[in-house]
C-alpha cells in the first residue's frame, strides 16, 4: 500500500504538515514528497528561506563556508550552483534557497503568510489539529516542526521602546527596502554575532554611530573572499571529500579539533598555531583549535589572552580596547562572532562605544536613548538584541499533546526529548533541529535529521502504524545523556542563548542544557542504532 493511502483512510486533511519553509522545512518537504505523502508547509513569511528570508540586516552573512553550507543531496544542484563568496551574504543565500525551491518545485506545497499559532493532538483520530493565526484549521497525521533554532526574535524590555519617533527595527525583521544611513545618527543596541555584523556595515556610511554594549564578545576574523570560476571548479571536484569531512567533525564544519592540547605544547608552538588560525578563514580558531581550550580553564585563559592581545593591537584607544575585551567569560564559551574589520570600527571618528554596564540605559525617549548619565538623539535605533533561542519558537505555538498537556509547561525547566526529535506525550510530533539537537553547520545536520524523520514515517506507513511516540523512559534517558554530554564544557557555566538565557523573556533566566554536546558523529551513531533496531525504543501502534 502506498504510504499516502495508508494515512488517507484514517484522517482527513494532510498526511504531514511542516512548520517553516527555511533550510529544514524545504528539505523535509522534498523528502516527504518522495514517500508520496500529501504535505503542506506553513510559513509565516512571504518567501522561502527562514533565517535567510528574515535576517536582511546590513552585513548579514554566514560564518560557515558556503560550499559546506549548501545542500548535498542533489548532484545536479551541486553541479549547477556557483557560490560567489566563501562566506555568502544574506542576499546570495536567499537566492540559493529560492533556486532550490524552484528547482524542486517546492512552492506548490508551501502556504505563505500562514503563521501556526496552535497545534492540538487528537487521540481519537491519532492526528494533529493545526490552527493558523487567521483562524484556518487543518488536520494532519504527522506534524513536523522546522522552526529553526534562532527564529523567535526578542526586543529588549527597555521602557519606552514604542515611544521613539524615528525609524527603529529589530535586525531579524529588517525591511526589504534599502535603509540609508548617510548623514544619520544611528544607535545599535546589542553586540552578539548580529550586532557585530550590523555595526561593521553601518559604520561605513552612518553620519554617526553609537554602539550600546552590555557584554563584549570574543570576535575573530572571518577572512572572507570571492570565489572565482577556477576555484569553484576545484571545490566542485572536491565535494565528496568536503561533505565526508563535515560528517566526521564535531560540529559538521570543515574544521576539526586539533588532537594536541594547548597545555602540552611549548609557548612558541602554541603562539604560532594561534597566529596561523587567526589569519585563516572561518571557524578554525574555534572549532579547529587545541582540544582543551573549551574544557580546561588554564588553556581557555591562554587563548583568551591571545585574542585580547589582538584586540589591543587593533583598537587604538586603550580605554576603548579594554571595554571591548570580555571579562565575564572565556573565548569560545559563547558563540564566537566572526568579523570583517569590527574592531577597527572603533578607531573611526564617527563611532562611539557606550558601555551600558557603566551607564545603563534608562529608557527609550521619543528622540533617542537616555542612559544614567545623558540623553542621546538618534534618527535610527537598531535592536540587535537576539532571540528566545531553541525553545522560543515552540513556546510561541500553543502545542498540546495527549490529555491536553502543554509542551511549554513540560519544558519549563528545560527541554525533554528523545534524540531531539520526539517528545513523550506528543505522538506523531517530529522535530527537525529542535531542542537537544547538536548545533553547528546547520544544513549538514538538517539533512541527516530530515532523512531520519522520513525513514521513520516510511517505516510506520509501510506497517500501517498510525501512532509514533517516544517512551517516557527513552526521553528521560536521552535527556540525562544530553546533560551528561555537556558536563565539563566551559560554555555550560556561561549565560548565553546556548544555555537558554534571555533576560528579555520571563522564565528564561536560569541556565538549562538546550543542545546535544556529544558531537554530530555520536548523535548520528545513536540515531542510526535506533533505526537499525526497527525503532523498538519507540512506542509504535
Ligand atoms: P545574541 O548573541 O543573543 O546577542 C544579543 C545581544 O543583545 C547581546 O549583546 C545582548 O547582551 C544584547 N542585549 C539583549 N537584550 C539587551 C538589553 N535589554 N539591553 C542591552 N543589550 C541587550 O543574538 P545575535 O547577535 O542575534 O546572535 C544570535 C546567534 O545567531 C549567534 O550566536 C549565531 O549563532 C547566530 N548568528 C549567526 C550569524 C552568522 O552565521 N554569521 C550571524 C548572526 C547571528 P548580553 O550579551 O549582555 O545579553
Amino acid at each position: 500500500m502506498a504510504a499516502s493511502q495508508a494515512i488517507a483512510e484514517t484522517t482527513a486533511g494532510f498526511d504531514a504538515i511542516v512548520i517553516g519553509a527555511g533550510v529544514s522545512g524545504l528539505y523535509q518537504l522534498h523528502k516527504l514528497r518522495e514517500l508520496g505523502l500529501k504535505v503542506r508547509v506553513f510559513e509565516t513569511g512571504t518567501g522561502v528561506g527562514g533565517t535567510w528570508y528574515w535576517n536582511r540586516y546590513p552585513g548579514a552573512r554566514f560564518d560557515s563556508e558556503s560550499w559546506t553550507y549548501g545542500y548535498s543531496f542533489s548532484q545536479e544542484l551541486l553541479e549547477e550552483w556557483d557560490w560567489d563568496e566563501h562566506f555568502a551574504g544574506q542576499p546570495e543565500t536567499e537566492r540559493y534557497l529560492n533556486y532550490v525551491a524552484d528547482k524542486f518545485d517546492l512552492r506548490r506545497d508551501i502556504q505563505f503568510k500562514s503563521r501556526v499559532i496552535a497545534a492540538h493532538y487528537r487521540e481519537e483520530t491519532r492526528s494533529w489539529e493545526v490552527l493558523l493565526e487567521d483562524g484556518r484549521r487543518y488536520t494532519t497525521r504527522f506534524l513536523i516542526t522546522a522552526v529553526g533554532v534562532l527564529s523567535a526574535a526578542t526586543m529588549p524590555t527597555i521602557p519606552g521602546v514604542e515611544r521613539f519617533h524615528g525609524q527603529s527595527c529589530h535586525t531579524h525583521y529588517w525591511p526589504k527596502e534599502p535603509v540609508r544611513f548617510e548623514g544619520k545618527r544611528v544607535a545599535v543596541i546589542g553586540t552578539g554575532a548580529t550586532g557585530v555584523q550590523t555595526i561593521t556595515e553601518v559604520a561605513k556610511t552612518a553620519g554617526h554611530l553609537t554602539v550600546f554594549q552590555r557584554t563584549p564578545q570574543w570576535c575573530a576574523p572571518l577572512h572572507n573572499g570571492k570565489i572565482g570560476n577556477d576555484e569553484m571548479s576545484r571545490i566542485r571536484a572536491n565535494f565528496p571529500e568536503i561533505f565526508a569531512r563535515c560528517q566526521e567533525t564535531y560540529g559538521c564544519f570543515i574544521h576539526a579539533t586539533d588532537p594536541r592540547a594547548a597545555l602540552e605544547v611549548s609557548p612558541e608552538e602554541r603562539e604560532a598555531f594561534w597566529e596561523k588560525l587567526y589569519s585563516e578563514p572561518g571557524f578554525g580558531i574555534w572549532m579547529g583549535n587545541f582540544r582543551d581550550i573549551l574544557v580546561d580553564r588554564k588553556a581557555n585563559a591562554l587563548i583568551s589572552d591571545f585574542i585580547a592581545r589582538k584586540i589591543r593591537q587593533r583598537v587604538k584607544d586603550p580605554a576603548v580596547a579594554e571595554k571591548l575585551i570580555p571579562k565575564n567569560h572565556g573565548f569560545g564559551t559563547r558563540r564566537v562572532p566572526l568579523e570583517s574589520g569590527y574592531f577597527e570600527v572603533y578607531n573611526q571618528p564617527n563611532v562611539k562605544l557606550v558601555d551600558i554596564t557603566e551607564t545603563p540605559i534608562e529608557c527609550i525617549t521619543p528622540t533617542g536613548i537616555k542612559t544614567s548619565d545623558r540623553e542621546y538623539e538618534f534618527d535610527i535605533i537598531i535592536y540587535a538584541t537576539g532571540f528566545d533561542a531553541i525553545t522560543g519558537a515552540f513556546d510561541r505555538i500553543d502545542i498540546h499533546g495527549v490529555g491536553g498537556a502543554s509542551l511549554k509547561d513540560k519544558w519549563k525547566d528545560g527541554p525533554q526529548t528523545f534524540l531531539g526529535i520526539l517528545v513523550d506525550g506528543f505522538p506523531n510530533l517530529l522535530m527537525v533541529m529542535g531542542p537537544h539537537a547538536g548545533l553547528g553547520n546547520f544544513p549538514r545536520a538538517v539533512e541527516y535529521t530530515a532523512d531520519w524523520v522520513t525513514d521513520l514515517i516510511r517505516f510506520s506507513c509501510e506497517r500501517d502504524l498510525t501512532r509514533i511516540e517516544a517512551t517516557a523512559a527513552g526521553a528521560i534517558a536521552w535527556t540525562d545523556h544530553v546533560i551528561e554530554a555537556s558536563e565539563g564544557l566551559l560554555f555550560t557555566e556561561i549565560d548565553s542563548w546556548m544555555t537558554g538565557i534571555n533576560r528579555n523573556v520571563e522564565g528564561k533566566q536560569v541556565r538549562r542544557i538546550m543542545r546535544y554536546s556529544g558531537g554530530h558523529p555520536a548523535f548520528r551513531k545513536r540515531c542510526d542504532a535506533v533505526a537499525a533496531e526497527g525503532y523498538r525504543e519507540l512506542s509504535l501502534a
